[in-house]
């Protein structure tokens, strides 16, 4: 008798395994044809981001630096320490950010997983609501407070219409993070250097590490993003890091390889990607969304222009 249970559940068990294995085909990585991959804008292989927290006063020169070597940074900005000591003035916001991202960091940037959920979303509301009459554009990008979240946070920032925020944890590699709510940078500026006061061994290493990082990516032969987070104020503490981050900037500048993102621009274009519609073959695809979609088919890159279909006939 237990041998014929025994039996009858390992029927059972491998009926359930075919069903499952059944179902894998139906997505859109391995329906037959040829292979696609998403290219960055422009048919770029490499996407940049710089995200940089609190709107303190010292971001004027980070602009400043930023704009010398054409590259977009996104700037998380806590509008209830605005007008206040060491803090920006509410009215260079617009100016001072125009070819930047200027987005959420909470209105007075508590720890988010101690508040209730009501202060929770009065926090995110509030600084959405302030930034966006600033800058008289859509603010729907975040970072956490002190990198800090729980489950409660993380839904309350959906529910308010936060389509992206960036979390302290880097992840040291270019992948692009699965989940856009608990988005994970590449590294700190610097990495961890300057963060034991006078210790320049731990300085030397961790500078070697991050600018190895950077190196890395730009050898990289596959799709990367280096996404760099870190505070304009960390540069006017000990050490030369005005000059390190000048550095950095030379090192990744006017690449024709590289797409010089804000954080939100970015996310925008991966959700128009994956909006992307296929036909069984891979050989018809249609871009419903507003913007063109680069991508790579085999080893050939093609435009798909917003709201147009191309065909392939192998
Ligand atoms: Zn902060």
């Amino acid at each position: 008798m237990k041998n014929i249970s025994t039996i009858i559940l390992l029927f059972v068990l491998l009926s359930v395994d075919k069903t499952v294995r059944a179902q894998e085909p139906i997505t859109k990585d391995t329906i037959e044809g040829k292979n696609i991959e998403m290219l960055f804008p422009g048919g770029k292989t490499k996407a940049l981001i710089i995200s940089m927290d609190d709107g303190r006063d010292a971001d004027r020169r980070l602009v400043e630096l930023l704009n010398k070597y054409g590259i977009n940074g996104t700037f998380h900005l806590n509008s209830g320490k605005l007008g206040t000591k060491d803090y920006l003035k509410k009215e260079e916001i617009k100016t001072l950010y125009k070819n930047h991202e200027v987005s959420v960091h909470s209105a007075n940037h508590p720890p988010l997983s101690k508040l209730s959920a009501k202060e929770i979303r009065d926090e995110i509301l509030l600084d959405r609501k302030e930034l966006e009459r600033l800058t008289g554009k859509i603010i729907n990008g975040m970072a956490y407070p002190f990198g800090n979240y729980n489950d409660t946070v993380v839904a309350i920032a959906k529910e308010c219409g936060i389509t992206y925020a960036r979390t302290v944890e880097d992840a040291y590699n270019f992948s692009i993070p699965t989940n856009f709510l608990l988005w994970t940078p590449t590294i700190h500026q610097f990495g961890k250097a300057y963060f034991i006061p006078n210790d320049s061994l731990n300085n030397q290493k961790e500078l070697a590490i991050f600018y190895k990082t950077i190196n890395q990516f730009l050898a990289a032969d596959t799709l990367a993003l280096l996404d760099v987070w870190g505070h304009s104020w960390e540069n006017d503490g000990e050490g030369n890091r005005w000059n390190e981050m000048e550095k950095f900037c030379k090192l990744v500048a006017h690449n024709p390889a590289i797409f010089y993102s804000t954080q939100i621009d970015l996310v925008n274009y991966i959700n128009a990607y994956k909006t992307l519609q296929y036909s069984i073959n891979k050989r018809i695809i249609t871009n419903n969304s507003s913007m063109d979609i680069f991508i790579k088919r085999g080893h050939k890159s093609f435009t798909i222009k917003a709201g147009e279909t191309i065909r392939f006939t192998e």
